[in-house]
């Protein structure tokens, strides 16, 4: 056979092995479930179905070229990438998938710093060997989970994600916490694909936002081009913000200048501090909206909502929301609300609460009625609560932490790594923003900001305590999650897989 005719012949097979692949046929054969749910249309789906076989595709012709031998290293990753002529990092989430369906053990080689009482060891990186399992791949039909697994080992964040895309509308979150409708599930894991919580590649999603053409070890607070101090210049934003009003102003920007049509996020609901998921469509929604909220807050359920269709979007969040938006990124699954974000910003997070069993607590600690609720604040360890009457009272953050939700102990992010910008009080000065740029995206936000007097801004050599004490609490966070993961680990349930 000509080395033509063989290529032919792989391809071939890769095609068969691709409609084979559960994933597509459950699209395929619920393709009329699908429309009657009413969220795709016809020619939307088959964007959807032709997308995902795109990524099928790419999977197998990968695995196909990692069978010609046993073990590999990073070099046949730069080999398969050159050949392809695709990214690196999108040749490692492919890898990443076939871990996922155990086709592939991947072995990271790390140098161990050995840890203390205060630090739990750390590994870092030092290459990869690849082992690709024995066996008749073509036997081997991985059934792809819906995030019911996610659900029930308690470490759904509540990000809305999957609910946002789920193709036959069958996940709902109330209250911070999610259920799949089994008898309308289809079982085509495009959910637990862009579930945060699901597996989250650290390390290659480190890459992407540095990107970066290999792995690299960053600061606790994640790959970053520049970092300020800086608060916002619009009064009517900086009467109700938090702290120096940088996220609502970067939506403010967006939406007057007309870079993205609306913006996602999210405002008070009719019961009092009860987030809502909410699309903003004019700078007054904007301002209406500004303001931290603490309680888990599913905004990314409104990804598909008729609202967005065919509109440019701005998302602000929670680490784990920006999360899932650089996942869907890195596998693009076709969902047309995915590919309508065009900005990603997050807010940093250390752990949130559920609204009754949570935030209504505190204040019942406190002894303050929710309507009596002016600003609420979590500064120096401490959770502070302003009161309408001007008095303000506050608890230490580690008398209340055992009302936040579980699943937060499973987060190591403190400050969206996977945002474009990313703000927070952390290391500023008080009425002010600690505000990281990691993509040039951001920057560029970030200058038309500067350049339009919205906002001003300090030099962060200049800030006290600045960007080690940002270091020091993301690390604090980081090490909490390990030992959490780890401590889930051997006791052999379920962990997301970092
Ligand atoms: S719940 Fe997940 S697996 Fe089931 S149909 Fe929805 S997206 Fe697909
Ligand atoms: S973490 Fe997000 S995507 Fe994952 S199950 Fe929870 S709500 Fe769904
Ligand atoms: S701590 Fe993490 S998981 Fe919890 S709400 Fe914040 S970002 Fe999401």
């Amino acid at each position: 056979m000509s080395s033509e005719g063989k290529i032919s012949w792989n391809f071939l097979k890769n095609v068969s092995d691709t409609l084979d692949s559960y994933r597509i046929r459950a699209l395929i054969d619920a393709k009329n479930e699908i429309l009657k749910a009413g969220l795709y249309d016809e020619s939307v789906f088959y964007e959807i179905l032709f997308k995902m076989f795109d990524e099928e595709l790419l999977k197998y012709r990968f695995l196909e070229f990692l069978k010609y031998k046993k073990d590999h290293d990073f070099k046949t990753i730069e080999q398969f990438a050159n050949d392809q002529r695709m990214e690196i990092s999108k040749v490692l989430g492919l890898l990443e998938l076939l871990r996922n369906e155990n086709l592939v053990i991947i072995h990271e080689l790390c140098d161990t710093i050995k840890g203390d009482d205060k630090e739990p060891s750390r590994s870092v990186f030092k290459g990869l060997k690849i082992e690709v399992i024995d066996g008749d791949f073509s036997k081997i039909k991985p059934v792809y989970e819906p995030v019911k697994v996610i659900f029930d080992s308690k470490q759904c964040s509540g990000c809305g994600i999957c609910a946002g895309i789920c193709p036959v509308k069958c996940i709902e979150i109330n209250n911070g916490f999610g259920k799949i409708d089994e008898q309308k599930c289809l079982r085509c894991g495009l959910c637990y694909l862009a579930c945060p919580r699901s597996f989250f590649p650290k390390r290659l999603m480190r890459m992407i936002q540095d990107n970066a053409s290999s792995i690299k070890e960053y600061e606790s607070f994640g790959p970053f081009i520049e970092a300020h101090a800086a608060r916002t210049k619009i009064p009517s934003i900086a009467e109700s913000c938090q702290d120096g009003g940088i996220s609502s102003t970067c939506l403010y920007h967006l939406i007057e200048s007309k870079k993205v049509d609306l913006a996602l996020g999210a405002k008070m609901s009719s019961d009092p501090w009860r987030p809502e998921p909410s699309i903003m469509e004019t700078t007054d929604d904007i301002i209406k909206s500004a303001g931290t909220k603490y309680v888990n807050n599913p905004n990314l359920i409104l990804m598909n909502d008729n609202q967005i269709k065919g509109k440019t979007i701005a998302v602000v969040g929670v680490p784990c929301q920006m999360q899932a938006l650089l996942k869907s990124q890195l596998y693009n699954i076709g969902i047309p609300a995915l590919n309508c974000v065009k900005y990603r910003i997050g807010i940093f997070c250390m752990e949130s609460f559920p609204y009754e069993e949570g935030f209504r607590k505190i204040c019942e600690k406190l002894n303050v009625p929710l309507t009596e609720v002016k600003k609420t604040d979590i500064n120096k360890g401490k959770f502070f609560i302003y009161k309408k009457s001007g008095e303000e009272l506050n608890i230490p953050i580690k008398d209340i932490s055992y009302l936040a939700r579980m699943d937060c102990e499973f987060c190591y992010d403190l400050t969206s790594e996977s945002a474009d910008i990313s703000v927070g009080s952390i290391g500023a000065p008080s009425g002010w923003n600690m505000v990281i740029i990691r993509t040039q995206k951001g920057k560029e936000l970030f200058n038309e900001l500067l350049k339009k007097k919205l906002i001003e801004s300090k030099d962060i050599d200049d800030v006290k305590p600045g960007l080690p004490m940002l270091a020091k609490i993301a690390n604090i966070k980081q090490n909490k999650c390990i030992k959490h993961v780890n401590s889930i680990k051997e006791s052999n349930k379920r962990y997301p897989n970092y």
